[in-house]
C-alpha cells in the first residue's frame, strides 16, 4: 500500500507554521478587538444556498470552486468558500439586525476547488472583519485602517499596497454595466469563451478574467468613475479624504473589482508583489445590497478578509516557544518524585517537559531535543537528601538545590530563568 497523502490542495501546518499561523490571527485578534470588533465563528459548512446566490452564481466560486455534496440525509450543503455569506446569515437568522452596528472578528478555514500552487490551496485559512449596519463612509475607513494595522503590526506594511476603487451605488453600477455591454459586445469576436459568458450573464466579471487577451480589451473598458453619480462621488470622496486623515497611502485602481458580485461602493486590496502571482493578502469592500439579499433587513455593510498562509509566508520568524524546564527522574524509583515535581512547577507556570523513559543519558537527549533551557535531576539518592540538582543546559554548570515543602529555593533559582 502507498504511503496515505494529504488531499490535494489541503496541507498539513506542522509546529514552525503553525506558529506563524497562530502569529497572523492573534495579532489581527488584538487589533481588532481594539477597533471594537467582537470574535464569533459560523459553521463550516451551509446550505449550498448560502452561498449561491450571495456570492452569485456566474463568479468562478459559485460557478467552479465550491465543495458542495449532499448528506446522508439528502440536504445539499457546501464547505464555505468565503465567510461573509456566512455571517451574514448568521445575523439574519440569529434576529442580530435589531442591535446594529455589528462588528465581528473571525478566522477559520475555508475551501476552495481551485489549481494549487504557491499561496493558492483548496483549504485555505483567513481572518476578517465584517461590520454591518453603517451606511456611512467612516465605516469603510476604519475597516480600512484596522487591516492595515493588522499588516503594520506584523511588520509587512512596507511590502503592501493598498489598492483603492469605487463601484459607486446599484444606480452607478446599473449605468456603468450597460456602457460596459456595448463595450464588450463591439469586440465579442475578441474575448476568450470564458468571457463571452460573462457578458451576458455579469460583465464586470470580464474584469477579473486572467486571459491576456481579455486583459488586453479590459484596459479601455469604460470606468466606474465615469458613470458615478453624485451621491456615490462624494461617499468616495469621503472615503479617501478619511484616509489622507489617518496618512494612510493608497493607489487608485480603476480596474479593481472583487470577486464576489455583492459589492457596492469601495473596493480595495492590499497587494504585496513578494508572492509571485498571489500577491492579494487582504481584499473587501462594501456590500450594501447584501443582508436584504438573504432575507434581512435592509443593512449596509463592509468588510475584508485576508489569506493567513500568504500573511504566514510573509512575517519575519515569530519568536520561539518558551524553552521548557526537562525533569529527569534518575532511576525508577525517582519517577513517581519526578511526575510530582514537574505537576508543581507547571502550577508555578513553569513549562516542563517529563521524559518519559530511559535512562539519564537518553533523557538528556530528549532535554536537548526540545530545547530544554535547564533540567532538575532527581534520583534516590537526592529524595533521601530532600535536595535535586539543578543543571543550566546552556552552560553546564550545575548544583544542587534544597527542596523544601514549598519548594522556596527552586523557585527562587528557576525564576532567574523563567522571570
Ligand atoms: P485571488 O485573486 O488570489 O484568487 P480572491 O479575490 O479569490 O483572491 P478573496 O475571495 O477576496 O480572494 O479572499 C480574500 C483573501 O483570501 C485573498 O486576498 C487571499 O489572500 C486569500 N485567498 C483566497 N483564495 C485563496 C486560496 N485558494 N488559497 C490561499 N489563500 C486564498
Ligand atoms: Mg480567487
Amino acid at each position: 500500500m502507498r504511503a496515505l497523502q494529504p488531499v490535494r490542495g489541503t496541507q498539513d501546518l506542522l509546529p514552525e507554521v503553525a506558529r506563524r499561523h497562530r502569529r497572523v490571527i492573534e495579532t489581527a485578534r488584538a487589533a481588532a478587538e481594539l477597533y471594537g470588533f467582537v470574535e464569533m465563528a459560523t459553521p463550516i459548512f451551509e446550505f449550498t444556498e448560502v452561498f449561491a446566490r450571495p456570492i452569485g452564481e456566474h463568479t468562478d466560486i459559485v460557478a467552479k470552486e465550491m465543495y458542495t455534496f449532499n448528506d446522508r440525509g439528502g440536504e445539499e450543503v457546501t464547505l464555505r468558500p468565503e465567510n461573509t455569506a456566512g455571517v451574514v446569515r448568521s445575523v439574519v437568522s440569529n434576529g442580530l439586525a435589531q442591535s446594529v452596528p455589528l462588528k465581528f472578528f473571525y478566522s477559520g478555514p475555508m475551501f476552495r476547488y481551485e489549481r494549487p500552487q504557491k499561496g493558492r490551496f483548496r483549504q485555505f485559512h483567513q481572518i476578517g472583519v465584517e461590520l454591518i449596519g453603517v451606511a456611512q463612509p467612516l465605516a469603510d475607513i476604519e475597516v480600512i485602517a484596522l487591516g492595515s494595522r493588522i499588516l503594520d503590526a506584523l511588520g509587512v506594511a512596507e511590502r503592501v499596497e493598498l489598492e483603492l476603487n469605487t463601484l459607486g451605488d446599484s444606480e452607478s453600477r446599473a449605468a456603468h454595466r450597460e456602457a460596459l455591454v456595448a463595450y464588450f459586445s463591439a469586440r465579442v469576436t475578441e474575448l476568450s469563451e470564458d468571457s463571452r459568458r460573462r457578458l451576458e450573464r455579469n460583465p464586470l466579471r470580464i474584469f477579473d478574467s486572467k486571459e491576456k487577451t481579455d486583459q488586453i480589451i479590459v484596459r479601455d473598458a469604460p470606468q466606474f468613475e465615469d458613470y458615478l453619480n453624485s451621491a456615490s462621488r462624494h461617499f468616495f470622496d469621503q472615503v479617501r479624504a478619511g484616509l489622507d486623515r489617518l496618512g494612510i497611502a493608497y493607489r487608485q485602481n480603476a480596474r479593481l473589482v472583487r470577486g464576489l458580485d455583492y459589492y457596492t461602493h469601495t473596493a480595495f486590496e492590499f497587494v504585496t508583489t513578494d508572492l509571485g502571482a498571489q500577491g492579494t493578502v487582504m481584499g473587501g469592500g462594501r456590500y450594501d445590497g447584501l443582508v436584504e439579499l438573504m432575507g434581512g433587513p435592509a443593512l449596509p455593510g463592509v468588510g475584508w478578509a485576508a489569506g493567513i498562509e500568504r500573511l504566514a509566508m510573509l512575517i519575519t520568524e515569530p519568536p520561539a516557544p518558551r524553552r521548557p524546564v526537562a525533569v529527569v527522574p534518575i532511576g525508577e524509583a525517582a519517577e513517581g518524585a519526578a511526575l510530582t515535581l514537574a505537576e508543581v512547577l507547571r502550577n508555578n507556570g513553569c513549562p516542563v517537559d517529563l521524559g518519559y523513559s530511559g535512562n539519564v543519558a537518553r533523557r538528556m537527549r530528549r532535554a536537548n531535543h526540545v530545547n530544554a533551557r535547564v533540567a532538575v535531576l532527581i534520583g534516590e539518592d537526592e529524595i533521601v537528601r530532600n535536595v535535586v540538582a539543578l543543571r543550566d543546559l546552556d552552560s553546564g554548570e550545575q548544583s544542587e538545590v534544597a527542596m523544601d515543602q514549598s519548594l522556596r529555593e527552586l523557585q527562587a533559582r528557576l525564576r532567574a530563568f523563567y522571570p
